[in-house]
């Protein structure tokens, strides 16, 4: 079979529906990394995301492709704030890790808030930097990622960004309710992040983060309440997953690999993908998002006065009733510094929510359910 490729918004890439995620490869010998790396662009996987964050990961890609540089899309990030360093340490770097004289996509790299994404955006933000260099020829397309949708769609209505990148997955749907059909009516390129939950918090999928990341297993919820056919085994929540992902209008997902095994079960998801079954649909609750009013996350309303973590509460709350995660919720709220019981009410959050949400009696029914 033949991997799919599709158009990147409005840019002139075609790119593998299947990416591949930069992280976890800093953890590998620079020999094995480049292994891994080209068997990847072997198996039909042309679309490579890295970041000048992410440790020594530019240069094993850069050095794994340099031999098939124009077979391939090379997507990096500067997660600078300021023309100046943005253009000293960024993208210059990056171009000497990459052992290339053109980027095809750079990212401003976690974009969460909107203080953060006005920094960027100003004369003096990395913005700038990124846009001298693609009047340069050094860089293809300019793109954004972040983890807050809410951000994501304020920052791609300024018309300056060629494509988005932000996460997705089972448990973390937000991205689904506005930004993508925005983002794909303004013709901006969808990249996916964590479809299998992220490297640091790999919600889902126990046994494939045990197995191929060395992660404990402690922390992690058991998704079988909520899609019971979500089984035990890591291999196969990541291949349910997968699909779930892709059954989405997206351009391409890229899941941090790490192994000749992964390359090999993410092409094999990818090849195989013709739409989700009915039974998986009705499984997933496909296109659901937790009932309203639910919290988006968009951390506006913080800090609260009296330390309330507003939403991650809220975020809990939604595990608990909508995926009906109850344990694992139950035993996470005991371990958050401020609860639910230090709010005076001030009603702050309430006039912030852009949801108009009413957040205090929201806090109180997390806490009857999670206490
Ligand atoms: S109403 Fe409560 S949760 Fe909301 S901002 Fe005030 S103290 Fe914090
Ligand atoms: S309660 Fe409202 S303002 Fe606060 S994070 Fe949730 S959606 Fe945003």
């Amino acid at each position: 079979m033949i991997m799919q490729k599709r158009r990147l918004g409005r840019t002139d890439l075609h790119v593998s529906v299947a990416g591949f995620g930069g992280i976890p490869i800093i953890a590998l010998s620079r020999e094995e990394a480049e292994k891994v790396v080209r068997y990847a662009y072997e198996q039909g996987i042309n679309y490579f995301d890295t970041a000048r964050a992410y440790g020594d990961s530019e240069e094993k890609i850069g050095a794994a492709l340099k031999n098939v540089r124009d077979e391939v899309v090379i997507a990096t990030k500067t997660h600078q704030r300021t023309k100046e360093e943005a253009a000293r340490a960024g993208i210059k770097q990056s171009l000497r890790n990459l052992q290339t004289d053109r980027i095809d996509l750079v990212q401003l790299h976690g974009i969460d808030t909107e203080e953060i994404l006005k920094k960027a955006m100003g004369s003096e933000g990395s913005l700038a930097a990124l846009e001298e260099a693609k009047s340069q020829g050094k860089i293809g397309y300019i793109g954004i990622s972040g983890h807050n949708p809410y951000v994501l769609e304020k920052a791609i209505e300024t018309g300056k960004f060629d494509t988005v990148l932000v996460p997705l997955n089972v448990l973390e749907r937000r991205a689904a309710e506005k930004l993508i059909p925005y983002a794909r009516e303004l013709d901006v390129g969808i990249v996916i992040m964590k479809p299998l939950g992220g490297c640091g918090a790999p919600l889902q999928y126990p046994q494939w983060g045990a197995r191929f990341l060395g992660k404990p297993e402690q922390d992690w919820p058991d998704l079988s309440e909520f899609i019971p056919h979500f089984g035990r085994d890591g291999s196969e929540r990541a291949h349910r997953s997968l699909r779930f992902v892709l059954a989405h209008n997206v351009d391409t997902v890229i899941p941090g690999l790490r192994s000749t095994a992964q390359v090999d079960h993410l092409v094999k998801v990818a090849e195989e993908f013709r739409g989700l079954t009915s039974e998986e649909k009705r499984s997933y609750r496909f296109g659901q998002l937790p009932p309203e009013p639910f919290c988006r996350e968009c951390r506006l309303c913080m800090p609260c006065p009296d330390g309330v973590e507003i939403p991650t509460i809220l975020r809990w709350a939604n595990h608990y009733t909508f995926y009906n995660i109850q344990e694992w919720t139950r035993q996470q709220y005991p371990k958050l510094g401020t609860k639910v019981n230090s709010c005076t009410e001030c009603g702050k959050c309430e006039e912030e929510c852009p949801y108009h949400l009413p957040v205090i009696t929201m806090l109180k029914e997390a806490e009857k359910r999670l206490k």
